[in-house]
């Protein structure tokens, strides 16, 4: 949903407003706050790269972006996992990771059809790996709750775990839960960072919040 007038302002988080950020002009009077500034999502992005370093310390794992919204935390994400083990003398184990990208469609509109569809990779690819899917955003929760059956089902993967960069506090939540989260946040539509709405706001580097402008503007 969108924020009611004045929301971001009275909530516990700190307001953030547009205007102490570089916004690219054709989306500053469409969004009505700043939610996640991008060098905060860096620092957690670094944490969880550090939790999965390790708890998979001897382990290859194979991380699986979910495209497209996925994939600004994705390139974060390994590029912390990388310099973390290259730092050879503070980490003597032997991790290692691959990737690979894929789409991932549940929805038709905005109806879930309860059926999932995965392309981009061959389910026999997966099989005996250690997979961890990197999504953007766990909404409902039905996308993975479909998906991770869906995969453990058909590739026979060693293991299956998903990283979110948010999860929203929402009452239409399945009740799925990622296994690395990096941001909880309300009940908002959240764009940029990869984020879309109609394919705008992706190249915007902070997560914002859209506004009934910006719904408007973009509407296809
Ligand atoms: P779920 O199956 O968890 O309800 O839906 C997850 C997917 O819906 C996310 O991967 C994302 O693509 C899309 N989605 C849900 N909420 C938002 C939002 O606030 N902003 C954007 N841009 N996409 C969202």
């Amino acid at each position: 949903r969108i924020p009611d007038e004045g929301e971001g302002e009275s909530s516990d988080a700190p307001f953030l407003p547009v205007s102490s950020f570089l916004i690219p002009p054709q989306y500053q009077d469409a969004v009505s706050h700043v939610l996640i500034p991008h060098g905060l999502i860096q620092d957690r992005v670094h944490k969880l790269a550090f939790d999965i370093n390790q708890e998979y310390a001897d382990k290859t794992l194979h991380l699986l972006c979910v495209l497209k919204g996925g994939s600004s935390f994705f390139w974060e994400l390994q590029t912390a996992l990388i310099n973390l083990s290259s730092h050879r003398r503070t980490n003597t184990a032997k991790f290692q990771f691959s990737f690979d990208f894929v789409r991932v469609k549940s929805y038709e509109g905005t109806e879930s059809t309860g059926k999932v569809q995965i392309t981009g990779t061959d389910m026999k690819n997966l099989r005996g790996r250690h997979l961890l899917l990197v999504e953007d955003l766990i909404d409902s929760g039905l996308t993975m709750s479909q998906l991770v059956p869906y995969i453990e089902k058909n590739a026979a993967p060693a293991s299956v775990r998903v990283a979110a960069l948010m999860e929203k506090r929402t009452h239409r939540s399945c009740g799925f839960k990622a296994d690395y989260v990096a941001f909880d946040i309300p009940d908002l539509f959240v764009v940029g960072y990869s984020l879309d709405y109609n394919e705008a706001f992706r190249d915007m580097l902070h997560i914002c919040v859209i506004n009934e402008l910006g719904i408007e503007k973009f509407k296809t």
